[in-house]
């Protein structure tokens, strides 16, 4: 099912938050959210997804959007859950595909024919801006947060930050997509996840120094069904990131031992 989530006339931003639901998909892949950005007649896909969610999402971008009108992929780390169904966008779209610099060599991996030297353009370490037609996005760097060559997506039209892995939440498929309400009873579907999978809390304090400098209204994360909306949330959200002890922070030698069996 889609969502639209912004919609000023002539762009709109639409979430995919339950394409693993539909045709053959197997409930015990990870939910995945997958990011339609459509102005005027043209269309962004952010992490557009596995290979299992090619033909669903194909079924369900046509809704808005002619796919080959599809004219720019982004995506935001090497995940298969991003873009491991980028083989059939290189044969069912126009577009040209925005990697990380540090995964420009292995994304292809997922590919099965020869690839065209122009399909894949590296972003590099610094990120960089892209248009479709006159909106611009801002590609951030996002590094180790969770993977070692990652970005997020800043709409500067929609002011909506595509978050990537950040701000994921576990929770029941059944949850609606909706805006978290109370951030503080949140925190507990967050937690786990960013322990474990985010590097260390060096780079959320770049990342949050980094993104108070953006106007955003909604942060909205690759996976679960909860997202930020408003100020208020957003900043709630950026200074739980701050402070967040993760990863690297958290391990010890109680970690680093050989299994007795
Ligand atoms: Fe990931």
């Amino acid at each position: 099912m889609s969502r639209i989530i912004f919609d000023n006339g002539t762009h709109r931003c639409i979430v995919f938050d339950d394409i693993l639901n539909e045709g053959e998909v197997d409930m015990e892949d990870v939910q995945s959210n997958q990011f339609l950005i459509v102005n005027g007649d043209q269309g962004l896909l952010f992490d557009p997804g596995g290979a299992k969610v090619f033909q669903p999402l194909h079924k369900e971008i046509s809704k808005f959007i002619f796919p080959r009108k599809v004219k720019k992929i982004v995506i935001s780390h090497q995940d298969p859950d991003t873009g491991a169904g980028i083989n059939y966008w290189m044969i069912f779209s126009n577009a040209v595909a925005y990697v990380p610099q540090l995964w420009v060599r292995f994304i292809p991996h997922f590919c099965r024919q020869s690839l065209e030297k122009d399909f894949f353009t590296p972003i590099p370490e610094e990120g960089m801006r892209i248009n479709l037609n006159d909106s611009e996005f801002i590609l951030l760097p996002a590094h180790f947060l969770h993977s070692a060559g990652n970005v997020h997506m800043y709409d500067t039209t929609s002011k909506i930050l595509f978050s990537g892995d950040m701000g994921t939440s576990i929770f029941p498929f059944t949850a609606e997509f909706e805006p978290v309400e109370d951030f503080d009873e949140h925190v507990r579907f967050m937690e786990g996840f960013h322990r474990r999978y985010i590097a260390s809390n060096k780079v959320c304090k770049l990342w949050a120094n980094m993104v108070r400098d953006l106007d955003i209204e909604m942060i909205i994360p690759q996976h679960g069904r909860k997202y930020f909306k408003g100020k208020e949330m957003v900043n709630r959200f950026i200074d739980w990131v701050d402070n967040l002890q993760c990863g690297i922070d958290l391990f010890d030698r109680n970690i680093y031992t050989i299994p007795s069996e």
